[in-house]
């Protein structure tokens, strides 16, 4: 049986600032039943059910544009918007882009209909590629965004093939994810980035969870995935991502764009977190 069609060809031909190749971006078809959502999970991440006739959909493969030819990768309006400075040096880059790309996944192709292995990749190459950008495209930011997708992406694929240890790449991109997220909220503070005209937080792209969501995923993955490796390294872990919660917690009441199964959450990782410093021996 021939595979329903799930994508398609955007109109619009894309030039990559890096290379001047030109190519057109693939999109997901959202309509006629494709999309089955399923539940939302405590990391704000929507799961879609497979349908009988589309099987697993995966919208988050699709969001990063990868030029085919360089592999510059970036979310659309960075990709359309980089400066001569930037251009210079993601050139010098590109063969370890190339490289890096064949180590990870020898068998990748952006020519075809992605699968999940070109939505993992395109974060992985997105994560290289926003590390030169200027802070203007608040790469901080968007580093954290896309190795939180790539994670789940992995989980996603562990999940089909569970002999390929996806599920080790999944906790490098959730410790990547852990790490950004943490100096996201460094860099709104010291000024490195501005946040205010980010249209869509994410972190899944159904729901903009807004800053508030960035507070609270900070918080979390530094919960699930920070450092452990001693008491002190978790103590200061844990003291960062109740503050850091705290900032949602502490505004109390629920409001339109803070729903109050949200404040919850957040106020039930806020205990989980003090839980574990009382057991840690800190008073709280
Ligand atoms: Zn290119």
């Amino acid at each position: 049986m021939a595979e329903a069609k799930i994508s398609f060809l955007g109109k619009n031909t894309i030039i990559c600032p890096v290379c001047s190749e030109k190519f057109k971006k693939e999109e997901l078809l959202s309509g006629g039943g494709r999309m089955n959502a399923g539940i939302l999970t405590d990391e704000l991440h929507r799961e879609y059910n497979a349908t009988e006739k589309f099987g697993n959909i995966h919208p988050l493969i699709y969001p990063v544009v990868v030029c085919p030819q360089c592999l510059f990768s970036a979310y659309m309006s960075d990709f359309e918007s980089i400066e001569t400075e930037e251009v210079h040096s993601l050139e010098l880059q590109t063969s370890k882009r190339i490289e890096e790309a064949k180590n990870l996944f020898p068998r990748y192709n952006f020519l075809e209909p992605r699968t999940i292995i070109e939505g993992i990749l395109s974060y992985s190459l997105a994560i290289m590629s926003y590390d030169l950008l200027e802070s203007s495209h608040q790469p901080i930011f968007k580093q954290g965004l896309s190795a939180l997708r790539a994670a789940w992406l992995c989980n996603d694929y562990h999940k089909i093939e569970p002999n390929e240890n996806f599920d080790y790449l999944r906790d490098i991109f959730y410790r990547k994810a852990q790490f950004f997220y943490r100096e996201v909220i460094e860099a709104e503070k010291d000024g490195r980035e501005f946040y205010e005209d980010i249209p869509h937080f994410g972190p899944d792209i159904d729901h903009n969870h807004g800053f508030d969501g960035v507070l609270f995923l900070s918080g979390l993955l530094e919960y699930k995935y920070g450092p452990k490796q001693n008491v002190k390294a978790r103590i200061d872990s844990l003291t960062n991502a109740k503050i850091t919660v705290s900032r949602i917690v502490g505004m109390g009441k629920s409001s339109k764009s803070k729903p109050s199964d949200f404040v919850e959450n957040a106020r039930n990782l806020h205990g989980l977190i003090k839980d574990e410093l009382v057991k840690l021996g800190e008073e709280v």
